[in-house]
């Protein structure tokens, strides 16, 4: 026969099990109370979020008075459920859900326990600063910092605002940074008026920031001073901005002023051989008999038109520089042979001047060799140029001119003269266009200031360089390159 088995009653089963392991095995914080408020029973999850409440002592005795009053008249009202709040510390408190589990008398609640983080205030002011892309700070009296948000943390090196509490500038900024912030600091604190959205210029090594910064005296209750707070932008990127809008502005005024002294002194330079050409004319058509004074005018006549054509020409190749529309012509010729015949010109012009001037000049190579390959007009352009330029600023002494061979492939030309020399800040400017040593209205020497702008163009164009060496009142030398080529030509 088979045993007989007893049918378990399922009742009989859960009154086998007391409330306590019930709550024992829950895996969530649970507490169970009377009426009267007092703790029952309560589990481990429980004790972890409320270590302070043990068994049989009364809930009560946790609560705020106005909290004890609607607790009790809940439970007297024997509510089936009802929620409490109990703040433990300013950013934890615990929400107890209860539910009456027995509503006969006397009735038991059941509570599930959570606890809740809630954001403190001083944890709310952090959250907030940091978020806002500005240097704030808090500094007590002795401007130590008692609050700093992520940004200026991070500006002084630091990876968090708390690296800086109780810590001052002089802890992180060079000495004397330091003093002038404590120095404004301490005008604030003695004044007690703020400094409102001014301009400070940081600098630490060597990085320059700028910030506007605003500084307020902060009063306690009785009015009395009891630190500083700060905000600081960072107006870096504008401040480069405006410096360089500045800087613009300048030279956009300064190139204004340069055109209209080039078109004053153009018109003048226009105006001279123009006049030159119409007055001859002039006394030409007034039948002048005298052949040999027919013949000086045509002279006269002739010469002002050359220079109206040389000064027409330079129009023409500064625009065709500007836009880099000039072609280079490269042919063989003999650069001796140059030499010479720009000798003999200048010679001549300077002995028609009067000039107490002499002209040497110096061939770096024997003839055979000085047969080369580039642009002749170009270079004699160039040439002429510059020697033009040391007859005008050169009233006596000497004028040479030559070339010598550089390391196999470079022609180093120079043209030297006994003139007026060039003052040291001006060496790198008469190189641009329109620039000249006496910019004013009324200068002593004419001209356009195009020609070393024209060479300049033109050995860059040649692949060589332009500069110049001079002393005030001795003398220049003017130097440029051109590759040495050579070429037959087929
Ligand atoms: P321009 O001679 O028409 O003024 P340039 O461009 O040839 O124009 O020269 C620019 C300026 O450079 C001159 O006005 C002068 O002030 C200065 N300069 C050029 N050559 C000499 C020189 N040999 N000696 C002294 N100053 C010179």
């Amino acid at each position: 026969m088979p045993p007989q088995t007893k049918q378990i009653d399922k009742t009989d089963l859960l009154n086998n099990f007391q409330i306590e392991n019930i709550i024992e095995a829950a895996s969530t914080a649970q507490v169970l109370i009377n009426t009267s408020g007092e703790i029952l029973c309560h589990n481990n999850e429980f004790d972890c979020i409320f270590p302070e409440i043990h068994t049989s002592d009364n809930l009560y005795n946790f609560l705020k008075s106005t909290e004890n009053k609607r607790v009790k008249h809940l439970l007297s009202a024997n509510v089936p459920n009802f929620n409490l709040n109990i703040q433990i510390q300013e950013e934890k408190k615990i929400i107890i859900y209860f539910k009456q589990i027995k509503s006969a008398e006397p009735s038991i609640y059941l509570g599930s326990a959570k606890l809740e983080r809630t954001i403190s205030k001083s944890e709310l002011v952090q959250n907030l600063i940091d978020q806002i892309p500005d240097n704030i700070f808090i500094k007590d009296l002795d401007s130590k910092f008692l609050l700093a948000n992520n940004w200026i943390a991070r500006i002084m090196g630091q990876n968090s605002p708390k690296d800086l509490i109780g810590k001052s500038d002089a802890d992180f900024y060079p000495e004397k940074l330091a003093q002038k912030f404590r120095k404004d600091e301490i005008s604030i604190i003695q004044s007690g008026e703020p400094l409102l959205n001014y301009k400070e210029k940081v600098v630490v090594d060597d990085e320059v920031r700028w910030y506007s910064t605003t500084k307020l005296p902060l009063f306690d209750s009785n009015g009395h001073i009891t630190g500083i707070m700060g905000i600081g932008r960072d107006i870096t990127t504008s401040v480069r901005e405006q410096k360089a809008l500045q800087k613009a502005k300048k030279e956009a005024e300064k190139a204004d002023m340069l055109k209209s002294t080039f078109l004053a002194n153009l018109s003048h330079e226009i105006r001279t051989p123009l006049n030159g050409i119409l007055g001859f004319s002039q006394f030409l058509r007034q039948k002048q008999r005298d052949p040999e004074k027919q013949q000086k005018y045509l002279d006269i006549i002739m010469a002002n038109g050359k220079n109206l054509l040389l000064l027409i020409n330079d129009i023409i190749d500064i625009s065709m520089i500007d836009s880099n529309q000039i072609a280079i012509k490269k042919n063989t010729f003999s650069l001796n042979k140059m030499l010479d015949q720009l000798k003999a010109t200048f010679s001549q012009q300077i002995s028609n001047k009067g000039l107490d001037i002499k002209i040497e000049i110096f061939k770096g190579l024997p003839d055979s060799d000085a047969e080369i390959y580039t642009d002749e007009v170009r270079l004699n352009q160039i040439i002429s140029n510059l020697v033009t330029n040391a007859i005008k600023f050169t009233h006596e002494g000497k004028i040479d001119f030559g070339y010598s061979l550089e390391k196999e492939d470079t022609l180093h030309f120079y043209v030297r003269d006994t003139g007026i020399g060039i003052p040291e800040e001006y060496k790198a400017q008469i190189f641009e266009r329109f620039r000249q040593v006496d910019e004013s209205m009324t200068r002593t020497y004419g001209g356009t200031g195009l020609g070393l702008s024209i060479c300049t163009g033109l050995v860059k164009k040649l692949g060589g360089n332009i500069w110049v060496n001079s002393k005030i009142n001795k003398g220049s030398v003017f130097h440029f390159t051109v590759p040495y080529e050579k070429k037959t030509e087929n």
